[in-house]
């Protein structure tokens, strides 16, 4: 048995933590923590999982890397559970472990999640990510396609392209391709691959090669999920993020044409400082207006050296209170999504649990010995516990 290691956050730690398994096969008596900074509750979650993971092993060595590793360094190495902090840049680095560059294995997953960017150049002002991942970093076009090509020939049916600021890929790269050159490149290397999903992407980022791609391919699954963050004009200044709510609205609308089907996903944060009750209702219509099903909101939590957190805040119970606002209007639009649905056949791709996503990532249930890794028609009845079925 390999070294445990424990995962929170993004996806990009998820498909960095399945690398981690194979580099630290040889690791039993270790245990890593990967760990989030993203907001101060993904912070009290990585001291809960140290806390718990030296609880159930009091004799492992415990390592702590992630975003909260540099973020919250002088707090988490001072914590006597645990033993020492792996650099977040370096941490698919052998070297780094102190262990032989020779690696087990990949285990098989019906998606494959492929880290094709790192860092970012960005600096909106709520956010630390740039400060635990350091400058936005891409992977080469060969290498993508090597590891495309590794976790297909283990059996992965899906490929999910992931990264922190996905759409500045190919940014630092000689000729400065854009993603949507990656994305072509994909499909083009691997004409079996079915089924290529984009994690989340940054609207205004989107390139014409990559627009079309959405727009018109159709193993290119229809499903965006934008970092939105909020949908008043003047708290996206603040924010500096670099679009505006007109900017995200038409280009939902002209996708939406284009492919009617295609599902939108959204990061949104409630209680920005300086956020009023106007800004508030701004972001809450977006939800609607853009057809959220499946949404992400963050109360907004002051970070350590950020300039949001220098702002003047929004009280916490109204920041509370606006999250569940935002999540019960996302939740409504779910529901009257999925119900759109039933009656209508879906290409459902089989993962281990009895359930499955669709090409749009409804979640769907399956029939009792649906073997992962297999794509099944389902033609959903009802609904069951937010499930197709
Ligand atoms: S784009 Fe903004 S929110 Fe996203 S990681 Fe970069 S700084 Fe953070």
């Amino acid at each position: 048995m390999g070294a445990e290691v424990i995962s929170l956050g993004c996806r990009l730690n998820m498909s960095e933590s399945e690398e981690l398994r194979g580099l630290l096969a040889q690791e039993s008596d270790l245990v890593v923590i990967n760990s989030c900074a993203v907001t101060a509750e993904a912070v009290r979650q990585t001291r809960q999982a140290i806390r718990r993971a030296r609880r159930d092993r009091p004799d492992a060595r415990l390592l702590v890397t992630g975003c909260a590793a540099e973020v919250e360094r002088a707090a988490l190495s001072a914590m006597p559970e645990v033993d020492g902090l792996i650099a977040n840049v370096a941490k698919l680095d052998p070297r780094a472990w102190n262990v032989a560059p020779a690696r087990a294995e990949v285990r098989t997953h019906t998606r494959a999640f492929i880290a094709v960017q790192n860092g970012c150049d960005h600096a909106c002002t709520f956010c630390v990510i740039p400060q635990g991942r350091g400058p936005s970093r891409s992977l080469g076009v060969a290498a993508v396609l090597r590891d495309a090509e590794r976790h297909l020939a283990l059996g992965s049916r899906e490929v999910v392209l992931t990264g922190v600021d996905l759409t500045s890929w190919g940014q630092d790269l000689p000729g400065k391709p854009a993603l949507g050159a990656l994305v072509s490149a994909i499909l083009d290397a691997f004409p079996e691959l079915r089924r290529l999903r984009l994690s989340s992407v940054d609207g205004v980022e989107i390139d014409a090669d990559l627009f079309e791609l959405i727009a018109d391919e159709a193993r290119l699954m229809p499903h965006l999920h934008l970092s939105l963050q909020h949908g008043h004009d003047l708290i996206l200044k603040r924010m500096k993020r670099r679009h505006s709510r007109a900017q995200a609205v038409a280009l939902v609308a002209a996708l939406k044409v284009r492919r009617p089907e295609l599902a939108l996903g959204g990061d949104l944060i409630a209680g920005f400082p300086t956020e009023d009750e106007v800004a508030h209702q701004a972001n809450l219509s977006l939800i609607a207006e853009l057809g959220l099903v499946h949404g992400h909101v963050f109360p907004y939590s002051p970070r350590p050296a950020t300039p949001a957190a220098r702002m003047p805040q929004v009280p916490v119970p109204t920041v509370k209170a606006r999250a569940a606002e935002l999540r019960a209007a996302v939740a409504a639009e779910r529901a009257r999504w999925l119900a759109a649905q039933i009656g209508a056949p879906l290409e459902v791709l089989a993962e281990r649990d009895g359930t499955g996503h669709a090409p749009n990532f409804a979640w769907v249930l399956l029939p009792p010995g649906t073997e992962a890794g297999m794509i099944v028609t389902v033609t959903p009845t009802h609904i069951a516990e937010g499930l197709l079925a």
